[in-house]
């Protein structure tokens, strides 16, 4: 079907993003146009800004607009206990819970072999690096409960065990295969309360 080029363009754009088909992508496309020009401008800001404003904490590795994250800066937290999680979005789901009163260490992705990802392509060096400076007595391991997530959760474990640090990985009240992100508030935090120690 012939479109103008903008609008293909704009129909492009939307089929990159997660979960969107070509149709949806035309139908997203036809709803900008018909938007206000205000409105569009702010969107367009927001998703610059968001972008451009947003770096990884030094520390966590969590998604933040300050370096170190509001987490990492914020001194009524527990720094003996790190939760060790894949995703920024996973912090979010924690935080959510309000339970977790530790800090959290981000891997942006797990150990794959099959995909050529070790543990030196994720976020793990630091964490090691991490423990050797920072007072930390117990590390959980909240990776998702899949092959990717487990196989990391016991590479790191491995990794850590001789140094005394209590390690637990999280109850499998998770769904098998699931995604930490998307599990409820309450599912989490039985989770987190059933962790056992590794
Ligand atoms: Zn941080």
């Amino acid at each position: 079907m012939y479109y103008p080029e903008p609008i293909s363009k704009l129909i492009d754009s939307f089929t990159k993003l997660p979960g969107i088909g070509p149709k949806t992508a035309v139908r997203l496309a036809f709803f900008v146009l018909n938007m206000k020009e205000d409105d569009v401008l702010d969107f367009a800001k927001a998703l610059v800004n968001a972008k451009r404003e947003l770096t990884h904490c030094s520390t966590c590795g969590h998604i933040t607009d300050q370096d170190p994250c509001s987490i990492c800066s914020d001194g009524t937290r527990d720094e003996s206990v790190i939760c060790v999680v894949q995703d920024p979005k996973d912090v979010i789901a924690m935080e959510k819970m309000r339970e977790f009163n530790g800090r959290y260490h981000v891997l942006h992705g797990t150990i794959s072999p099959m995909d050529g990802i070790g543990p030196e392509d994720i976020n793990v060096p630091p964490l090691i690096d991490r423990l050797k400076d920072e007072k930390v007595n117990e590390l959980i391991l909240a990776t998702n409960p899949n092959v990717e997530g487990e196989a990391t959760a016991m590479y790191i474990s491995r990794l850590v065990k001789p140094s005394g640090i209590k390690i637990s990985r999280i109850a499998s009240g998770l769904p098998m295969g699931g995604d930490l992100e998307y599990a409820d508030e309450v599912t989490l935090s039985k989770a987190m309360e059933g962790r056992r120690e590794l």
